[in-house]
């Protein structure tokens, strides 16, 4: 084109998106790991959002799970016909989500009982990763409403298991033979408030568990035993410590430019405020500058959990959970990239930037087999967050990239 009738018609879906987003909200899709049963309701609830879109072909690819009650971990592909047959565009969204955390923190509704307020749609998976799946639909919808045919095949693509490590996701998928080296890969599950940043470049993630095994006893009498809640805290503050010292490099490419070490969850131990535990178990977080080693990042992780269980007597255990090194990045003069960046500038009207974040999105898993995937949307970044929301007007506007990107 550039016809730009479709943005018209993308604001007048404004209220049918917004209750999209909202039921899809009420269905929580979690996965195994946190206790959940997947994305089967929540697949089901999409299908038939998608019939009545009207795609020319909807085609599942479950993936085997005997962790979860229906034993299959459920994948979408939705294909909308373009002029040309040759080339396609995919469009990337999860269908899963991370649990809500601590229940008292979500102050301004519950986490699966969607509320509009100012402008923003609150509730878990509202901005990751449900806003960008509604867009992609709706561009779509507008397209077919005004009867046009987009550039190229589009293929919008809803993936199970991208939270844990997308075995049972995109790598299914992806084995599955879907994608070739000629594709344009959008993932948009991640982003700046402005929607300028293209993420072409990522960290590397290291996932792991401590556990500290001290000794059991009565908290009145801490010497018959061996605190393992508070050596697990001591270990813990001292491999922060040693892990942000020794690795301490910037690299202004990336948002934020350094690396990040950082302990998050922390299992449960003993049910009585009266007994000192025996065992104590943390988790940390690490997305790591690609211009560092992981293994040696590892061995200092393992030598200082060896000396501090000879100097303490407990024995700290490293338990990896997920190591995955940085691929190669995404050529910055790939034509998605440079279809994105003028998308941006003629829809927004501002200058985009190319570089690197966190990481760990299902884009990965494309730069790794060499096909180029630029991560992209227009986030307040409240993924994982209480209180996550979705603004209303980052839905239509990014669905308005999604169609101008669709038809050029
Ligand atoms: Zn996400």
């Amino acid at each position: 084109m550039q016809d730009q009738s479709i943005f018209p018609e993308i604001e007048k879906l404004k209220t049918e998106m917004t209750q999209t987003l909202m039921d899809l909200i009420r269905i929580p899709a979690i996965g195994p790991e946190n206790g959940g049963e997947g994305e089967l309701k929540k697949a089901e609830k999409l299908t038939r959002i998608l019939n009545a879109v009207g795609f020319d072909k909807i085609v599942r690819y479950d993936a085997e799970d005997e962790r979860v009650p229906s034993k299959k971990r459920p994948n979408i592909v939705a294909y909308c016909n373009g002029q040309s047959d040759t080339e396609k565009l995919w469009i990337i969204t999860h269908m899963d989500i991370v649990p809500p955390g601590e229940d008292s923190l979500w102050t301004v509704t519950a986490p699966f009982e969607p509320k509009i307020s100012e402008g923003k749609i609150y509730g878990r998976g509202s901005e990751d990763n449900m806003q960008s799946m509604i867009a992609s639909i709706f561009a779509v919808k507008a397209l077919r409403n005004l009867g046009m045919k987009p550039k190229r095949i589009i293929a919008l693509c809803f993936v199970a298991d991208e939270e844990h490590g997308s075995t049972y996701g995109i790598q299914h998928l992806i084995k599955q033979g879907l994608f070739k080296a000629e594709d344009l890969i959008v993932v948009p599950d991640g982003g700046n408030e402005n929607g300028s940043f293209i993420e072409i470049t990522e960290k590397s993630a290291l996932w792991f568990r401590i556990r500290t095994i001290g000794k059991q006893t009565h908290a009145s009498r801490p010497s018959g035993g061996l605190n393992a809640n508070r050596l697990g805290m001591e270990y813990a503050l001292a491999l922060d410590k040693m892990l942000h010292e020794k690795y301490s490099a910037k690299d202004e490419y990336f948002d934020p430019p350094e690396s990040t070490f950082e302990p998050t969850k922390k299992d449960k131990n003993v049910d009585a405020v009266n007994i000192i535990p025996g065992e104590d178990i943390v988790y940390f977080d690490c997305r790591i500058l690609p211009s560092y080693d992981l293994e040696s990042i590892l061995k200092d992780i393992e030598e200082l959990a060896e000396d501090f269980s000879t100097r303490k007597g407990a024995m700290v255990k490293i338990e990896l959970l997920q190591k995955s090194v940085a691929p190669k990045p995404t050529d910055a003069n790939a034509k998605i990239v440079s279809m994105l960046q003028q998308a941006i500038k003629k829809v927004r009207g501002i200058e985009p930037i190319v570089g690197g974040i966190g990481g760990g999105t299902c884009a990965a898993f494309f730069r790794k087999i060499g096909v180029p995937a630029v991560v992209w949307s227009t986030v307040d970044e409240m993924a994982h967050q209480p209180n996550e929301y979705a603004k209303i007007t980052n839905l239509i506007n990014d669905a308005k990239i999604f169609a101008y990107l669709a038809t050029m």
